[in-house]
């Protein structure tokens, strides 16, 4: 490397970087307008004003990717949960419920001006119950006179009462600091086969796509609820359901099961379900009706899964109902709405007539094998050498930037680290992107590669 013209300890560096799995969630949980949405914006260095005073405001995205002090994180934001749809209490504990799920650390937001309420208390028991890390933020501190209201919230038992106006940034700097010594380096939720246990899958999909039909149809009877959280309104649940000899553990089933009639708020409250389960899944299998047009929405979760770096495969339902009209549209639609993710293994399906749900387990084992796949080092470079000297990257100013060498980073997804002489084109990347698929497979998981210059 160093003869390159990159010092070992650059190399070293950009490859531990890039090789950090899936990174630690923290979730941020509190009862509506203490500041939740706020402070999340804080926290990911947001600029532009999303906070709406009007409530069940629906939103694409509820996970975030945020930094501090070096250390990479992602942002779960409940702060678009529809408040009044449930009942107070029974709302703001789901929403809680959820994002404690899927995290590896929460900040629970209390509102110092008003002091703990009853809703704070019922979300202090839920906080107990999981046993995850909790940072106090006692918000809305916005001088110091407030922080005597902040010390008041020692009574909730949690620790120290972190004072911060997330308005304003106070004191949010030294809640940060907590939140990283509460979140593990890398998730606690350990991937796996690591630990011997079945592999995860999440069944995802937009109301109605045949997510409960296919989960009977494939459980039939051999299904055991293995982690049941009474107690609230919302239960995930994991169940282990065996397929193709093989057992399987399917992660948030409750949400499937229960059909849950929400009025407003539901596309909220789905999408934070879909990314709670996502994040505790290794492979996402994506449910579309193939009887409808490709919607909006089904890209969403798609873009869900690709960004959570999950394998994925991608399963067309309602095929019984298909006639060669449609078959032929939907072709059309499939190239043009999800060439993006070509990639990922498909299968045709019918939960109601059970066709093809052999082809749904090789399909998951294929994206599986993907997602863990490991190139040698030695065959990358020789790959790299090969291909930079067929296909050279375009000139520019004068200059030919060339890909000098490369490395895996890390699997789960697969990460490439590519280090090069000169600013290599995002068209560059992606020619390069597909060329490491035509050779190396990764079929059904995203890939990661990023490009260290050298100076
Ligand atoms: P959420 O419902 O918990 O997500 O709360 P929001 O973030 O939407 O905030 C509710 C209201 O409290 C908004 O009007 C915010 O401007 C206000 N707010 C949030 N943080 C602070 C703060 O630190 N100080 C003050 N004074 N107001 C705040
Ligand atoms: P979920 O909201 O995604 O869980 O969807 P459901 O499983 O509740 O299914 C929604 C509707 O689609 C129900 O009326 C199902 O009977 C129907 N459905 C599900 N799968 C199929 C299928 O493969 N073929 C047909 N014709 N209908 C299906």
């Amino acid at each position: 490397a160093a003869e390159e013209g990159f010092d070992l300890e650059d190399v070293e560096g950009a490859i531990e970087a890039a090789g950090h799995g899936p990174l630690p969630v923290l979730a941020v949980v509190g009862r509506p307008n203490v500041g939740k949405s706020t402070l999340v914006n804080r926290i990911i260095g947001r600029r532009e004003a999303v906070v709406e005073d009007k409530p069940g405001v629906t939103r694409d995205r509820v996970t975030y990717e945020a930094e501090w002090a070096g250390r990479r994180f992602k942002v779960v934001d409940t702060g678009g949960w529809e408040q009044d749809v449930l009942g107070i209490d029974a709302s703001v504990a789901a929403q809680a419920e959820y994002a404690i799920e899927a995290a590896d650390a929460v900040v629970f937001v209390v509102d110092a001006k008003v002091g703990a309420t009853d809703t704070d208390e019922a979300v202090v028991r839920l906080l107990r119950k999981a046993g995850k890390p909790v940072v106090l933020a006692a918000n809305k501190v916005d001088g110091p006179s407030g922080e005597a209201d902040a010390a008041y919230l020692w009574s909730l038992g949690l620790g120290e009462p972190h004072p911060v106006s997330a308005l304003h940034g106070r004191g949010t700097g030294d809640m940060l600091d907590a939140v990283l010594e509460a979140l593990p380096e890398a998730p606690e939720q350990t991937f796996g086969t690591a630990i011997g246990g079945p592999r995860r899958i999440a069944l995802i999909g937009r109301p109605n796509v045949g997510k409960s039909s296919l989960l009977n149809k494939v459980a039939g009877e051999e299904r055991v609820v293995v982690n049941e959280l009474a107690g609230t309104t919302r239960d995930p649940v994991d169940e282990l359901i065996e397929l193709g000899g093989v057992t399987w553990k399917f992660v948030d089933t409750a949400g499937i099961r229960k059909r849950v009639h929400l009025q407003q708020g539901a596309d909220y409250y789905a999408s934070l379900r879909t990314a709670a389960a996502v994040e505790k899944a290794e492979v996402a299998v994506i449910l579309i009706d193939a009887s409808e047009s490709i919607s909006v929405q089904d890209q969403r979760i798609v873009t869900m899964a690709v960004e959570a770096g999950r394998a994925m495969v991608i399963a067309y339902n309602k095929w019984d109902t298909l006639d060669e009209e449609r078959r032929y549209y939907l072709e059309r639609e499939i190239e043009t709405e999800f060439g993006q993710v070509a990639w990922a293994p498909r299968v045709n399906v019918s939960a109601r007539t059970g066709r093809h749900m052999e082809k749904l387990v090789p399909a998951i084992e294929t994206a599986l094998a993907g997602w863990e796949t490991r190139v040698p080092t030695g065959r990358l470079n020789a790959f790299l050498g090969e291909l930079v000297s067929a296909h050279p990257h375009p000139i520019r100013g004068g200059k030919q930037p060339r890909i000098l060498f490369g490395t895996q980073a890390g699997t789960k997804p697969p990460r490439f680290v590519l280090f090069a002489s000169g600013f290599i084109e995002a068209g560059y990347r992606r020619f390069i992107e597909r060329r490491l698929r035509e050779e190396f497979g990764f079929e059904g998981t995203p890939i990661h590669i990023s490009v260290r210059v050298r100076e």
